[in-house]
This record gives structure tokens, sequence and C-alpha cells, in this order.
């Protein structure tokens, strides 16, 4: 045996233990998704450099020091999608699907960062999201953000708080922009590396900074709402009274940026303090700009994209057991020629019951041997089709969780009976 090999740092495998739980996970949202009339969109994972860079914006940290990026064969850049809004603004431009109309849609997938890898922060992780695009008020950014709250009553957590802000227009950023800068160039000595770096390049991402010694005066600096205009003060207010109206709790966060450029008005994000350094679950915002950004015409949209590994581990966290199915049923065969016939009693039983889990042993050796796998892999009873049970044209039936005699019953009472238990089991 030679050297394994090893996945790259920060890429994970999603073993089978997990899928129960990631299956809960996007089962839900999709469900949720499609009762509120969402349509599904899949786009590439590979994407011009350009799309991102000039969507999510040059002095962005996605752009500056996350993307994979690389020359294609024929020497073009090219990038593993960060994140998907791009790409399905991008999609939606080259097929014509913005055209005199609006598009509720949602997309999941990988997405790849390059990012230092720790515990809720890789370098590939999936994203479920959803974008509405073409809605200018602010229903839609209730409707969205009801559907994010709804997603996690299904799946019972309890932990994500919702963090409201808005950030006007552009305009209206650019003389808060101007003011942040004003009052952070005159404490310009107390300021760290990082945010002498934003100063010049993206001062609002200052008051993202994780820097304690710079909490004091980040709260003294100037308030994005005092720069608000008057239309988004009121797509604002408008927004926060509709979540009222499905009793939506929520905290207004003036210093809740976000870190792409394309933003406008709404920005919200769902935060944990269960996932340790890790704390947006969820996140999202408006980019009315982006559509005209990237060669359409001006388009209002907003979307919210969510980690699956920080959902996933939140369920761990909460202490959410997720039952996963196991097999109702496993087949054994004792003997050569009841072997031969085991696949077909499967699918036997497999047509009569397609919601159950129904699993065949394929490794044969004795009766013991199988019955014992039977018995590890979970299931409930074990079916032996023996010479025996072919002369009878039946199969016994081996209770394994439970102390009951065993029986022999032919297909029709073997389904029914199997039937009866699904139906009790909860
Ligand atoms: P963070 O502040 O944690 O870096 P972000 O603002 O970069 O998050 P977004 O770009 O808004 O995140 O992505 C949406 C969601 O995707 C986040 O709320 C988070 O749940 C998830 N996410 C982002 N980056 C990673 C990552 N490297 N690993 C796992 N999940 C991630
Ligand atoms: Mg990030």
């Amino acid at each position: 045996m030679g050297d394994q090999i090893q996945p790259i740092r920060g890429m994970n495998d999603v073993l089978p233990d997990s899928r129960a739980a990631w299956a809960t996970v996007e089962n839900a949202a999709k469900d949720i998704f499609e009762a509120y009339g969402y349509k599904r969109i899949r786009i590439p994972a590979l994407e011009r450099t350009e799309l991102f860079s000039r969507s999510i914006g040059e002095t962005t940290d996605i752009v500056q020091k996350e993307m994979y990026t690389f020359e294609d064969r024929n020497g073009s850049s090219i990038t593993l999608r960060p994140e998907a809004t791009a790409g399905i603004v991008r999609a939606g431009l080259n097929n014509g699907l913005f055209h005199n109309k609006q598009q509720k849609l949602w997309c999941s997938g990988p997405m790849f960062r390059y990012e230092k890898p720790q515990k809720a922060r890789y370098r590939q992780f999936h994203q479920i999201d959803v974008e509405a695009i073409g809605f200018p008020g602010p229903e839609v950014d209730a409707e969205l953000i009801t559907m994010s709250a709804q997603l996690w009553g299904r799946l019972g957590l309890e932990s994500p708080r919702l963090m409201l802000n808005s950030l006007g227009t552009p305009e209206a950023r650019a003389v808060y922009r101007e003011a942040l800068k004003d009052y952070f160039s005159e404490v310009i000595d107390s300021l760290d590396p990082e945010s002498l770096n934003r100063l010049e390049r993206n001062p609002l991402r200052i008051l993202d900074s994780k820097n304690p010694d710079l909490v004091d005066l980040i709260l003294n600096a100037p308030e994005l709402s005092d720069y608000l205009d008057d239309d988004s003060k009121f797509h604002f207010d408008n927004l926060l009274k509709m979540l009222d109206s499905v009793n939506i709790d929520y905290e207004v966060n003036s210093r809740l940026v976000r870190g792409l450029d394309y933003y406008s008005r709404t920005v919200f994000e769902w935060v944990t303090d269960k996932l340790g350094a890790q704390s947006a679950v969820c996140s999202g915002g408006r980019y009315d700009g982006l559509v005209s950004q990237l060669g359409g015409r001006e388009t209002p949209a907003i979307g919210w994209a969510l980690g699956v590994e920080r959902v996933v581990e939140l369920l761990d966290a909460e202490q959410l057991t997720v039952t996963e199915q196991l097999p109702e049923a496993y087949l054994v065969a004792e003997g050569e020629y009841p072997r031969s016939l085991l696949l077909r009693v499967s699918e036997e039983l497999r047509e009569k019951l397609p919601n159950a889990c129904i699993s065949m042993d394929c490794m044969g050796g004795s009766l013991k041997a199988q019955l014992r796998r039977a018995d590890r892999s979970g299931a409930r009873f074990a079916l032996i089709l023996g010479m025996d049970e072919l002369n009878e044209g039946k199969v016994s039936v081996k209770a394994l969780r439970e102390d009951t005699p065993q029986v022999m019953l032919n297909m029709y009472d073997l389904a029914s009976m199997l039937l009866g238990q699904l139906e009790k089991s909860p």
C-alpha cells in the first residue's frame, strides 16, 4: 500500500454519519422555498474572474484575499465561485430572465474561499441561497426574512437572532463614508493595521472590526441611521412593521454593514453565540445596483445565503437530534440457490413498499454472519430466504429489536406486516 493522498486543507468530506442532519436542513429549506413559490436555479461553480471582482467589489475581503483564481488552459482568468448571487444575476441576464419580469429563485451548492480553516469556517463550504429579483418594495424583504425564520422554526433552532440595518442608497452612503473617514482620521493613531487599510479603501468595514481595542472608538463613531435618505428610511420602517406583524423579533444594529460592496438599503444577519468565533449563520441584503452594474437595466433585488455546515453544527450545538432512516428489513439467504433469488425477492418487496428502506445482504457467508450484519445495519427485521422458505413460497421474519418468535410469511402478508410497522413508527 502506498502513501494515502490527503485532502486539501479546509475542504471536508461530508461523511454518511452526518447525512441525516444535512438532509434535514436541505429538505426543510427546499420545502419552504417551494411553498413560497421560489424556483430552483443551478449555476456553474466556475465563472470568469471579472464577474466577482466587478460585483463583490475590488476592496472586499473576498476579492482581495479569498478567491480561488486560476488560469484556464487558454490563459483566461477563472474563479471558483465564492458566493452565488453574482452567478445568478449573470445567468438571469444572459438568459433574459429579468426582461420585464420578476424572479424568485433559490440555489444551493459548494462555495470556495481561501480562508484560515477553523471550526465552522472552511475553504469549501456549502450555501443555500434565495434571491428575489425585480421587486422594489419592502414586502419581498419581509418575505425573505420570514422564510429564514420559518426555517429555524422548522428545524427547531432557537439561538439565531436577527440583526437588521439599512445602508440607504449609494449616495447617502457616500456622504456617511466621508463622515466616517473624517472621524477615524482624527484618531488614526489608535487604529490597527487592518483598519488603517480599510480607512482609505472602505471605511465602513472598520465598523466590522473584531478587535476589542477598537470597541469604544467604533461605538462613538457617527451612525449610519443619521445619514439615511427619506426613501430608504420609509422602506426600512415598513419592513420593520411587516416583521412585527408576523412576530419576528429583530435587533436594529447600525454597525451591521456586511462585507460586500453591492448591498444597498436592507442588510441583515442571523447570528448565534453557539458556534464559537463564527457567529453568522445566514446573511443577506438588498443589492439594487448589481443587475445594472453587470450590464442589465436598473433592477431592484434582494437575497440571503446560509452556511449549511454552520446550520448543521448548530443543530448539534443545540442538541437537536436528527433521526436517520434505518433499514426496515435486511434480507439474507441461506444456500446458493436461495441467494440467487435474493435480488428478485428484494425487488418484489421494494415494489410493494416504495417508501421503506430495504437492504439486501451482498456479502454472503454463514447465516450467522449475515444475521450479525443485519443486526449492525440497524434494521428492524431480518428476512431469511432458505430452501424451506422457497418450498413454501414464503420468507422467514426474525424481529431484531424485540422479543417475538420467528414467523414465516408469504410476500403479501410480509408486505402488509411491514407496512403496518412503518405506519406505527414516528
Ligand atoms: P463571516 O463573517 O463569517 O466571514 P460572511 O459575511 O463572509 O461570513 P457571507 O458571504 O454573507 O458570509 O455568506 C453567507 C453565509 O455563508 C454566512 O452567514 C455563513 O453562514 C456562511 N459562510 C461564509 N463563509 C463561510 C466559510 N468560510 N465556511 C463556512 N461557512 C461560511
Ligand atoms: Mg467572510
